[in-house]
């Protein structure tokens, strides 16, 4: 048996069961699968969650590299305006590890010389030794991102934890 998410035409989501693929889309097609809200028989497989928390986690990662930037701030401004009570925005850490994370953060932070958006750039001189090394932090966009890995060029996305307010 396989769980799937279905959604009929009318957007409604719900939940069935079925013995494989070809039992399901036999009885979608036959029309005995029926939407529990509407009693619609046009019914399609929903997109499943996990793809909404990797498209969350990827617009973290962005905002995350944007350490110093207001940038963060509003790519986290939604969820809290809304006041959403979505378990999707629910931060999936506990107190304690949202401390040591914003520890580490804030250590990295004081540790390392603010960049900006040149953050690509300088990396990239360091890199080519056409700057001398130091540590920073600063903003990438996520191009920058994938131009320093495929440089081979070391970094890290800094977290952003979803109580940052500062
Ligand atoms: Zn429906």
């Amino acid at each position: 048996m396989i769980r799937f998410a279905l959604t009929c035409d009318a957007g409604h989501g719900f939940e069935s069961w079925f013995r494989d693929n070809a039992s399901f889309d036999g009885q979608v097609a036959g029309g005995l699968v029926e939407c529990p809200v509407c009693g619609s028989v046009k019914i399609g497989k929903a997109i499943m969650a996990p793809h909404v928390a990797r498209t969350d986690r990827t617009g973290r990662i962005k905002a995350a590299e944007t350490a110093v930037d207001p940038a963060p701030k509003r790519a986290l401004a939604p969820a809290a305006a809304t006041g959403s009570q979505d378990i999707t925005n629910q931060p999936l850490t506990d107190k304690a590890l949202r401390d040591l994370v914003r520890a580490w953060r804030q250590h990295v932070l004081e540790t390392t010389d603010p960049v900006g958006d040149r953050f690509a750039d300088e990396a990239l001189k360091m890199h080519h030794g056409e700057i001398e090394h130091r540590p920073i932090h600063g903003s990438a966009t996520i191009e920058d991102a994938r131009m320093l890995i495929e440089e081979g060029v070391g970094f890290q996305p800094l977290p952003i934890l979803p109580d940052d307010r500062n």
